[in-house]
């Protein structure tokens, strides 16, 4: 058994012994490589030249331009189409300012109104009256009406009921 290990040790020994043989050729080589390397790279770099640097140079210059768009965009803000007085609600909206006819995202001020007062009363009927508890309703801006101002012209537009539900305009 030992015996075919030692040939198999050997024989794959012989190969790695046989390559000292091959140092004479790279002196052959030597005189072959030159020529060839002189032939090829007039050939090569024709090619190889014309094509690498313009990719290399591109990459930079699309990230920097991305990156400066980037930043631009959280600045724009995207605004929704205007809608009409009638259709505004208890927050800012884009409309049409009916003095200055100017597209305009309003401004939003709160008064008290019809919900406030009714839920005051509610409670003072129900007889929640012990230090003036009945009273707390008219401090809660869910319950007060939206006034919507231009910021052009600075003139009150409409106002939103929030008992009704519906809008008063002012020109009216
Ligand atoms: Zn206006």
């Amino acid at each position: 058994m030992t015996n075919k290990k030692d040939n198999i040790a050997s024989s794959t020994s012989d190969p790695v012994d046989s390559p000292p043989p091959y140092t004479p050729l790279p002196s052959q080589s030597r005189e072959v490589v030159p020529n060839e390397s002189t032939r090829l790279y007039p050939d090569v770099p024709k090619n190889s030249y014309s094509t690498i640097p313009t990719p290399t140079y591109n990459p930079p210059n699309p990230p920097q331009q991305s990156s400066v768009t980037a930043y631009y965009q959280p600045d724009t803000v995207v605004l929704s189409p205007a809608v009409s007085i009638f259709d505004l609600r208890a927050q800012p909206a884009v409309t049409c300012c009916p003095y200055c006819n100017q597209i305009v995202l309003s401004k939003t001020s709160f008064k008290i109104g019809s919900a406030n007062l009714l839920s005051s009363l509610g409670l003072f009927i129900i007889g929640v009256t012990m230090w003036g508890c009945c009273l707390i309703p008219l401090c809660i801006t869910d319950l007060k009406d939206c006034i919507h101002s231009c910021p052009s012209c600075g003139r009150n537009m409409a106002r939103y009921s929030r008992i009704e539900g519906r809008v008063y305009s002012y020109g009216e």
